[in-house]
């Protein structure tokens, strides 16, 4: 099992440093794509998303739709889906707001705790892990995809 065979672990200080890592992330993804994104509240998901949005010419406010469940972006050449999962509780809630034909459809999709998702999840679905460290703007970001031509 190469489970961990294209993991890239990158080290953020700022918030406009973890916007150049989602930008160079999208830039190196093909033109659909799912993200999910880990990490506690506060970590830098909604942040990771932002860079997202800049690279795709979005210039609307990214703001985290955990009350809205899904904020969608026109992008110049791609649109940008941007789903938390967090008020979710069921699977059945989930399917509800028609889950599976955002992340089986065109453009970027990224998911804040897409682990409520389960196996909703495509197989190709980059994983992006952000977590805090002892320095307060500092973050770990890992990222990862499996599932790739097995
Ligand atoms: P989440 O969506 O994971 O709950 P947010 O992106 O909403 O987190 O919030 C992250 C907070 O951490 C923001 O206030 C952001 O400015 C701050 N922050 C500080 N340093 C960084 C960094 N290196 N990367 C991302 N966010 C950072
Ligand atoms: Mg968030």
């Amino acid at each position: 099992m190469n489970i961990s065979a294209n993991e890239k672990r990158l080290v953020s200080t700022s918030p406009a440093e973890t916007w150049q890592i989602a930008g160079d992330l999208i830039a190196s993804l093909p033109r659909s794509a799912v993200i999910a994104l880990h990490g506690d509240l506060g970590a830098g998901k909604t942040c990771f998303v932002q860079g997202i949005a800049k690279s795709l010419g979005i210039d609307k406010p990214v703001t985290s739709p955990t009350f809205t469940v899904i904020n969608e972006y026109r992008g110049e050449t791609r649109d940008l889906f941007h789903i938390d999962l967090y008020r979710l509780n069921s699977m059945a809630d989930i399917m509800a707001i028609g889950f599976e034909d955002y992340v089986n459809g065109d453009g970027i999709t990224a998911v804040e705790w897409a682990e409520r998702a389960g196996e909703l999840m495509p197989a190709s679905t980059v994983q992006v892990r952000i977590e805090s460290t002892a320095n307060l703007d500092e973050r770990i970001i890992t990222i990862s995809q499996t599932g790739v031509n097995p």
